[in-house]
């Protein structure tokens, strides 16, 4: 994977929170690589109901379906009001989700020692004993062990 592809895609994550979120408050984005080279953003609406609330993930998700694009890679940021933007792995929803697309999928985790910093790590990496390995005749995409 291009280096330069992997950096756009995260500075594509920052310039949505910074654009759609101008008064620097606490807020979140994600962004997404297809396979084609394109990077889809998305945030996450506010709901009354936080139960309701949806992942930054899920607008770029849904636009690599409707393109019919594979993903590639997956980056989530939260920018916390005064300025520190931190890395957020994704949650287990939207690592079950990605899982769609193989085990080679790139997801930004944050850097252990700066949380500011991505670090990326192939979905196999981050679910090593994913359930559907149990199932190797009814998976492909190099799920199985
Ligand atoms: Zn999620």
């Amino acid at each position: 994977m291009e280096e330069s592809a992997l950096a756009a895609t995260v500075a594509s994550c920052r310039a949505l929170i910074d654009s759609r979120f101008p008064d620097g408050g606490d807020r979140g984005a994600a962004a997404m690589l297809l396979g084609d080279g394109t990077i889809l953003t998305g945030t996450a609406p506010d709901a009354m109901n936080a139960s309701v609330e949806v992942c930054h993930e899920i607008e770029p998700y849904c636009g690599a379906f409707r393109l019919n694009q594979r993903i590639v890679a997956s980056v989530c940021l939260h920018r916390q009001a005064g300025g520190r933007t931190v890395v957020l792995s994704p949650c287990g929803v939207c690592r079950e989700r990605l899982a769609v697309h193989g085990p080679g999928v790139l997801v930004a985790v944050a850097d252990r020692s700066d949380l500011t910093l991505v670090v990326w790590k192939t979905l196999r990496d981050v679910l090593p004993d994913y359930w559907m390995t149990a199932f190797p005749d009814e998976i492909d995409a190099g799920w199985t062990v």
